[in-house]
C-alpha cells in the first residue's frame, strides 16, 4: 500500500532505488492505491534528474524539486506545472496587490480631500471679485494681532479706503468697467504694502488694512504714497481708459479695541470725503 503526503499541497511523490513509487499525495495521483512504477507517473527526465541541494529545476514546464537523503534508501521528488505556480503566485500575491491599490486610493482620497477643504478654506476667508480677504477673515485675523500687539504695548494702523465717486464710473461705463475698476485696487496696494500687512474687502469699494511695525510717520508718507498711485493710475479696459482716486482714513495708536480703531478710522475716512477727496486724514489715539 502506498502511504499518502496529503499535506503536501502541490505534486509530491517518495520513491525507492528500483523506481517504486512509495508514498505520494492525492494531488500527484488521487486514486493510486497499491505500489506502481514512478515512471508512469513521472518522465524519464524528472527521474533521471540530478538531486539538487535545495535549488528549483525548470523541466518539461513544470519546476521540480528532487532530494537525496543520506540515510533513507528513496528519494523525494515535488513539482508542480510552472504554469499553476505562476498562477498561485499571482492569487497569492493578488490580497496584496489589492491591499496596496486600497490604499494608493485612500491615499488619492485624503489628498484630494485635504486640497478639497484647503480650496473651501480660501474660498470661505476671500472675496471672490477681487481675492482680497473678506470683513469676517479681517476681524478673525484682526483680533489675534491687535491683541498681540495691546500685550507689546505697540501702536497698529488700522486704515479705511473708498473710491471716490465711484457712482459716476458704474452711471459712465457701466458696471462691467466698474467691477475691474475695483479690482485694480488689490494691485495698487499690493506695490505698497508688505505681504504680512492685512486686506480686506469690506464694501463695494471700500477697502480696509491693519499694519503693525509701523511708525506714525511711516503710515503718513506710506498712504501719501499709495493715494498719489492711485491718483496716477490709468486703467485700460474695453478700448476706453479710466482713472479714479481714492480717500483714506487712518487710525493710529493702541486703543481698547479692535472695533474702537475701525469706527475711529471711519470717521477720519469721513473727513477725507468731506474735505474733498482724494486725501488721507489720520488720527491719533
Ligand atoms: P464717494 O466718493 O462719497 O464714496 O462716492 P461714491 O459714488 O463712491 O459712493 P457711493 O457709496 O454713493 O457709491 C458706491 C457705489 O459702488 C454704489 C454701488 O452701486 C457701487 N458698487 C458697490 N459694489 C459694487 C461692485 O461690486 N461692482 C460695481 N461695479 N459697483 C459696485
Ligand atoms: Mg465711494
Ligand atoms: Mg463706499
Amino acid at each position: 500500500m502506498l502511504e499518502r503526503l496529503d499535506i503536501l499541497a502541490c505534486h509530491s511523490l517518495i520513491i525507492n532505488k528500483e523506481n517504486e513509487v512509495i508514498a505520494v499525495n492525492n494531488i500527484a495521483e488521487p486514486n493510486t492505491k497499491d505500489v506502481i512504477k514512478a515512471d508512469t507517473l513521472l518522465s524519464d527526465k524528472l527521474l533521471n534528474m540530478q538531486d539538487t541541494q535545495g535549488e528549483v529545476l525548470l523541466i518539461d514546464g513544470k519546476y521540480v524539486y528532487s532530494q537525496k537523503f543520506t540515510n533513507a534508501p528513496w528519494k523525494f521528488i515535488y513539482y508542480e506545472d510552472a504554469f499553476v505556480v505562476i498562477l498561485k503566485s499571482f492569487v497569492y500575491a493578488l490580497p496584496l496587490f489589492l491591499m496596496m491599490a486600497f490604499l494608493f486610493y485612500l491615499g488619492k482620497l485624503y489628498s484630494r480631500t485635504h486640497q478639497l477643504s484647503i480650496e473651501l478654506n480660501e474660498q470661505a476667508i476671500r472675496d471672490y471679485m477681487t481675492g482680497c480677504y473678506n470683513r469676517r477673515y479681517f476681524y478673525e485675523a484682526g483680533e489675534p494681532i491687535f491683541f498681540n500687539n495691546q500685550r507689546k504695548g505697540t501702536s497698529i494702523a488700522v486704515v479705511m479706503m473708498d473710491i471716490d465717486d465711484f457712482k459716476t464710473i458704474n452711471d459712465v461705463y457701466g458696471h462691467h468697467i466698474g467691477d475691474i475698476a475695483i479690482q485694480e485696487v488689490p494691485h495698487i496696494l499690493g506695490q505698497s504694502l508688505r505681504k504680512s500687512d492685512l486686506v480686506a474687502r469690506v464694501g463695494g469699494e471700500e477697502f480696509c488694512m491693519l499694519l503693525e511695525d509701523i511708525t506714525l510717520e511711516d503710515t503718513q508718507k506710506l498712504f501719501e504714497r499709495v493715494r498719489e498711485h492711485f491718483e496716477k493710475n490709468v486703467i485700460k479696459a474695453d478700448g476706453i481708459e479710466i482713472g479714479y482716486t481714492v480717500s483714506f482714513g487712518i487710525a493710529y495708536g493702541l486703543p481698547n479695541s479692535l472695533e474702537e480703531m475701525i469706527s475711529l478710522s471711519d470717521k477720519a475716512l469721513y473727513h477725507s470725503k468731506n474735505s474733498g477727496r482724494n486725501l488721507v486724514t489720520i488720527r491719533q489715539l
